[in-house]
């Protein structure tokens, strides 16, 4: 077992040592996670495939799904895909630093582990200023997948980190809550319209802003038949799991709200220790089970910064079945419904 530090960066100045460890431990060939505004991420020398082996092995992630490049400034990106379309440059001249990976086509020095054989590469370049200056300091850019076990829910708190990595990474940094909640927004660039792989932070009507039509992949939304090759190879594991069944409820609110108390009910006189993921205009329509709102609907970005906390918690209270309300896909609302669907197993009831 590895011991695992924990180190809190208060102020990037006055912690600059903390990040130049962490940054040297990279150099080294290392893993260390470390926060971004969307999730906290568990990142190596992307140019190491040594490095990026480690990644793996400590999620327990399959090989064949492919890692996210962070880098912190756009000479980086040329070194990593074969050429940088205009319309990829419009899109990191409006949303870079920030919650938004685009998928080009790569360049032979990154390494097929990274990419998991694909001939493309997905790019981000961060806007969280402690995962900046990591990768500022380890000179390199940086593979990082979010820092959970596979399977789990991803990390937005440093403890969330440290209950799936203690034992298995030497150092995390701990640089508070992620603000955004949410992995990124997956785009791939490489066909002829763009298509949203995963929604995130960067919405699909942000991007049509910059882009004009933007696809979503069919994977979004539903689960693949047998045998099918999906475009975004994550998208073929369930995802964002809690140990607790989940099941979405969509509809009218008094439909909702009648729906999920029934079933709360039913389940909880059958022995079950029941969670409901509500809303802030609904929650005080409950009664029985143990009541969690996500925020307000008007707000789907509070919806998305706490949505895997929430699941998180669940799983901590022993809850057995999740029983969850449906949002509005406008906005941040589609990545939340998207990550609910898979936390699902796409077990979703119309009422
Ligand atoms: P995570 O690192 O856990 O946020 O997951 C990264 C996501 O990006 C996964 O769903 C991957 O399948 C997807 N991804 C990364 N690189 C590529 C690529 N080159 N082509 C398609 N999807 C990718
Ligand atoms: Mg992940």
């Amino acid at each position: 077992m590895i011991k695992t530090e924990l180190l809190k960066i208060g102020d990037l100045e006055g912690d600059l040592e903390k990040i130049k460890r962490a940054a040297s431990l990279i150099r080294q060939g290392q893993v260390v996670a470390f926060p971004t505004e969307t999730v906290y991420g568990l990142g190596a020398n992307a140019l190491d495939p040594g490095a990026v082996d480690k990644i793996f092995k400590a999620k327990g992630r399959p090989a064949d799904n492919p890692l996210i490049v962070h880098i912190d400034n756009i000479d980086s990106w040329s070194m990593l895909v074969e050429t940088i379309p205009d319309q990829a440059l419009d899109l990191a001249e409006a949303f870079w630093p920030g919650p938004l990976t685009i998928i080009l086509k790569k360049k032979d020095l990154v390494s097929d582990k990274v990419t998991a054989g694909l001939d493309t590469v997905a790019v981000r370049m961060p806007s969280h200023p402690v995962a900046r200056k990591l990768i500022e300091l380890s000179a390199c850019p940086i593979a990082a997948p979010s820092a959970n076990l596979s399977g789990k829910p991803s990390p937005t708190k440093a403890l969330h980190v440290m209950e799936d990595m203690q034992g298995r990474i030497p150092m995390i940094l701990d640089g508070g809550d992620a603000n955004v909640g949410l992995e990124s927004t997956v785009l791939d660039l490489t066909f002829d319209l763009p298509i949203i792989l995963r929604p995130g932070g960067v919405t699909r009507e942000m991007l049509e802003l910059v882009l004009g039509e933007v696809l979503l992949d069919p994977s979004v939304f539903s689960s693949l038949e047998e045998g099918q090759k999906p475009r975004s190879p994550g998208s073929k594991y369930k995802h964002y799991a809690p140990k607790a069944q989940v099941t979405i409820y969509k509809g009218r609110q008094d439909r909702l709200i009648a729906g999920i108390s029934k079933e709360a009910q039913r389940l909880i006189q059958a022995g079950q220790r029941v969670g409901i993921l509500t809303t802030d205009e609904n929650k005080a329509s409950y009664k029985d089970g143990i009541i969690r709102s996500m925020g307000s609907r008007q707000r789907p970005e509070d919806l998305a910064r706490v949505l895997f906390s929430l699941l998180r918690e669940f799983d901590d209270l022993g809850v057995d079945h999740i029983l969850a309300e449906g949002v509005d896909t406008k906005n941040e609302g589609l990545a939340v419904m998207n990550r609910l669907a898979r936390a699902a197993g796409f077990s979703i009831v119309d009422l």
